[in-house]
């Protein structure tokens, strides 16, 4: 069974148990400017709206991320897609096409044989399977107007309830898997290409942010809208590579979902080798009684060790990295570190790790596992 489906499991008990807070009631749902409209929910329907969004499986989850692949080839920029939005009409003019495309824009014309390049009312396109949201559809003058210079907008929430529970189950799995959940956000417009084609969409993919808030109470939350921000192409490639990895039906190994550029850059072999942070965090391993990985020293507790004879290992050495420069940028991440004795580094000098280091490092943690999983502990140290 792989990581994902365990995560998924879990994940899905946890949001069920979720589920039951929800009391009958009417929700106040905002439509448009300021405009609410009120929709009952009630447990009943709560439970009906858990078996339309479950079950699901690693697979199926997997297999809805990587439908979206082919499709970011036709996305725009971030950029692009503002431009776009911020056109504020339903209608484009030349000099409106000519700004889109000097921004990274790409404007598809309508293909009724594409369900997201059809030409239908704005609203939530759902997955293969009915389960997930796959794409949603914003058009002018709609509830909130507002794409902010970061790429953030809020998208409307349905008017029933198996709708808002998605939200908050899409949301939820972002929180849970830990892998950016990923959207595709669309706009059409009216054009005149050709006596054919009258409609051209621009894409971008998004991702869903800010949820923490409304996940800490769902009773409350449960009609709240969806708050996305646009991505890049690369990094909706790179969030779906991960849920691929992730999926691998191997627990030998280990998928680590990244950490920030800011934690990566911030815990990075020059910021640690010799510095107060990097004594952090020997003193932090010598506490919680954290063991050398290496043979040569046949594990040694760090805490038997002084400071100055403990060092970070990389395990993808150095110097091999200037030899295979495609790695040069990621040497001195934290999870290309682990911490070790002098004598078991300097006997590596710089060979891979062999299985049973390997196996040894992970299981006692790179240094970015460590970051990912004590980072208050060892910031407070
Ligand atoms: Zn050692």
């Amino acid at each position: 069974m792989s990581q994902l489906q365990l995560n998924l499991e879990k994940a899905i008990e946890e949001f069920k148990k979720m589920a039951q807070e929800i009391s009958d009631g009417e929700r106040q749902v905002p439509i448009s400017h300021g405009n609410t409209e009120s929709v009952t929910v009630t447990r009943n329907k709560v439970a009906a709206a858990l078996n339309t969004i479950f079950p699901i499986n690693a697979a199926t989850l997997q297999d809805h991320f990587i439908n979206l692949m082919p499709t970011l080839a036709i996305c725009s920029s971030p950029k692009a897609f503002r431009t776009a939005w911020d056109l504020r009409s339903k209608t484009l003019s030349i000099h409106d096409t000519e700004a889109v495309s000097n921004d990274g824009g790409q404007l598809i014309p309508v293909n009724e044989n594409d369900r997201l390049l059809k030409c239908e009312q704005q609203g939530v396109v759902l997955g293969a399977e009915k389960k997930l949201i796959m794409a949603i559809r914003h058009s002018e003058g709609n509830y909130d107007d507002i794409l902010d210079e970061l790429g953030r907008f809020t998208y409307q929430p349905p008017r029933d309830t198996s709708g808002m529970l998605r939200y908050r189950w899409c949301q939820f799995l972002s929180k849970k898997i830990g892998i950016p959940y990923l959207i595709i956000a669309i706009m059409w417009f009216e054009y005149k290409l050709s006596s054919e084609i009258n409609q051209l969409f621009i894409l971008a993919p998004a991702k869903i942010i800010d949820f923490n808030d409304d996940l800490e109470d769902i009773n409350k939350a449960i009609h709240h809208p969806l708050k996305l921000q646009l991505v890049s192409r690369s990094e909706a490639y790179e969030s779906i590579n991960l849920i691929k990895s992730f999926g691998t039906d191997d627990l030998g190994i280990d998928v680590r979902i990244p950490i920030s550029d800011a934690l990566a850059r911030e815990w990075s072999y020059d910021k640690i080798n010799s510095t107060r942070k990097g004594r952090q965090i020997k003193e932090w391993a010598q506490k919680t009684g954290k063991k050398c990985p290496g043979e040569i020293c046949q594990h040694k507790h760090f805490s038997s060790l002084r400071s100055q004879d403990i060092a970070f290992g990389h395990i993808i050495s150095q110097k091999w990295s200037s030899a295979f420069t495609f790695i040069l940028d990621k040497v001195h991440h934290p999870d290309n570190l682990y911490l070790t004795c002098k004598p078991c580094n300097s006997s590596l000098s710089d060979n891979f790790p062999d299985k049973t280091l390997k196996t040894k490092v992970s299981e006692e943690g790179t240094i970015g596992d460590w970051i990912r999983n004590f980072e208050k502990e060892i910031r407070d140290h």
